[in-house]
């Protein structure tokens, strides 16, 4: 998988992330509406270049939509396990 540097900051517990990688699209790079996993908290944040840390906090609409979608959830299971296995 290929990774992609770019700083972004959490919106929820701050933390920088310098490296992005899409899972089943090696070579896109991240753009703006693009959703992002908190590799630290698990907290979903949408892409988007206009603003100063590079990602945003979705809105609550935003929030609930993304919460239904399957790709997500994978995503959201995904970030558990590594999370959990590596605290072990
Ligand atoms: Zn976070």
């Amino acid at each position: 998988m290929m990774e992609h540097a770019l700083a972004t900051h959490c919106w929820n517990c701050g933390y920088e992330c310098n490296h992005h990688s899409a899972p089943g699209d090696d070579h896109a790079p991240p753009s703006d509406g693009d959703i992002s996993v908190c590799i630290n908290c698990g907290k979903l944040a949408i892409f988007d270049a206009s603003m100063p840390d590079k990602v945003r906090r979705p809105s609550p609409s935003e929030s609930i939509e993304l919460h239904q979608d399957p790709e997500v959830h994978q995503m959201l299971i995904a970030w558990y396990r590594a999370k959990h296995m590596t605290e072990r």
